[in-house]
């Protein structure tokens, strides 16, 4: 094998994913599509550039349209959250996260989380951002009846250890965070109050989900491709308690962990945020219908759906408990050799020391919605589900059903040129 063989193998297995996904329900909660703007921006000259610091501050030359694109992304970010407060810098949501974590505290500090095996995201954990900040993260108490934080035990809680940042959001996320209910306690404790929206950023946007900088947030990290249907990338908005908060979440972004901020992606993001603009009201209604929909859908065929007693989900994340069914590990799989894709998850119960073999599955309604599917349409996906998962058929032959089924539904909507095949493979050379 020569090098020119290597790398004509490594686009021929990326030809192979994109097709992989192009025939597949992709179902994972945190992934997206781009419109074909944002995709287009993606291979601009943008992609192989610096800017470091500011638009107007800048530590290189050749930043004349990349200071107006800055700009404008900032913009339209400031007026799809409705805040002065914006840093659309942050490359990854993680990336978000680590700038909040170093500006708002010290080593020694006390943060309090979502457990993790209640969804929260391993940035939160000791062993991920958190951990590495050297602060103690200490858990909410967790209700699995309501799939929520339990109010008067938190309450007690923050009351009790007035934690230097109280942090909520998660990243299996069914109902809105109860913000309002816990701000007298959290006021009391004088925490920086952080919510990360990663996952939920696009509802938030859409106005279908909650308000947190509305509802005492103060700062809320994210990323911009899960429920945003953006790039991979990370944002940072606010409601700071004072200015001298935002300049300290600023500085932490830039010098304090990245450098260049990648600037392709920071004009497919602003893309995003002005199709969001447009669109995102109507996307974020769709998005919130189907995981309904689906949801009872799988309940009404017999699959234990969390959160029965409180209507399932408000999001567009669904958590099955599949023990009954093998396993989150074992439907995972049997669902992947159907190309249905998704993932298994840890529930509030299981023993959080065992990610790799939790009882559940996740499920997220975002990017079939994207793609255009609707309520009938997820009736028709809990069908497949339930033919591999519970009456386990033959995967290899649900899978000609799968590929049927996907084969309508192969445009982006919501944006501004609909119907691009987002799966398609773009050849250069
Ligand atoms: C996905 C996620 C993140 C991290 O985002 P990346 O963009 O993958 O780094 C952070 N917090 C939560 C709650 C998430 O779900």
């Amino acid at each position: 094998m020569t090098n020119k063989d290597d790398a004509i193998r490594i686009r021929e297995l990326a030809k192979q994913h994109n097709i992989l996904f192009g025939e597949s329900i992709p179902l994972i909660a945190s992934e997206n599509v781009l419109s074909p703007l944002a995709k287009e921006l993606l291979l601009s000259d943008l992609g192989s550039r610096y800017a470091e610091g500011l638009p107007g501050k800048r530590y290189y030359q050749g930043n004349f349209y990349v200071d107006q694109i800055e700009i404008l992304t900032t913009e339209l970010a400031k007026k799809l959250f409705r805040t002065d407060y914006v840093d659309v810098r942050p490359i990854s949501g993680t990336n978000a996260n680590q700038a909040v974590v170093f500006a708002l505290s010290h080593p020694g500090d006390i943060i309090t989380t979502v457990p993790l095996a209640s969804g929260a995201h391993i940035s939160s954990a000791k062993f991920g951002t958190v951990g590495f900040r050297g602060l103690n993260p200490v858990n909410y108490p967790f209700d699995v009846e309501t799939m929520n934080i339990d109010v008067d035990l938190a309450s007690k809680l923050i009351r009790l250890i007035k934690p230097k940042i109280a942090l909520f959001g998660q990243s299996v996320f069914l109902f809105p965070t109860p913000l309002r209910e816990l701000s007298d306690a959290l006021q009391e404790a004088d925490s920086y109050v952080w919510y990360d929206g990663a996952h939920v950023l696009g509802l938030i946007a859409g106005k279908r989900f909650q308000d947190p900088l509305r509802e005492g947030a103060h700062v809320i990290s994210g990323s911009t491709h899960k429920t945003l249907p953006g790039p991979q990338r990370g944002i940072i908005l606010g409601n700071p308690k004072d200015e001298e908060m935002w300049e300290k979440i600023q500085r932490a972004v830039f010098p304090g962990v990245i450098s260049n901020h990648h600037l392709n992606t920071m004009a497919a993001l602003g893309v995003t945020l002005a199709e969001h603009l447009e669109f995102g009201e109507s996307y974020a209604d769709q998005v919130i219908r189907n995981a309904k929909r689906l949801a009872q859908e799988l309940h009404t065929l017999g699959f234990k759906v969390l959160g029965e007693k409180v209507g399932f989900t408000e999001s567009h994340t669904i958590l099955v408990d599949v023990k009954d069914q093998g396993g989150g590990r074992k439907v995972a799989e049997d669902l992947e050799k159907a190309n249905i894709i998704l993932n298994m998850n840890l529930l509030p119960y299981d023993d959080q020391s065992k990610p790799r073999n939790p009882s559940g599955i996740r499920i997220g309604t975002q990017e079939v919605t994207r793609i255009g599917m609707k309520e009938s349409e997820m009736v028709e996906i809990a069908g497949l589900i339930k033919e591999v998962a519970m009456d386990k058929k033959d995967p290899v032959k649900v899978k000609e059903k799968v590929k049927e089924l996907k084969r309508q539904f192969m445009g982006v909507k919501y944006c501004f040129h609909e119907n691009f095949d987002p799966y398609r493979y773009i050849e250069l050379v």
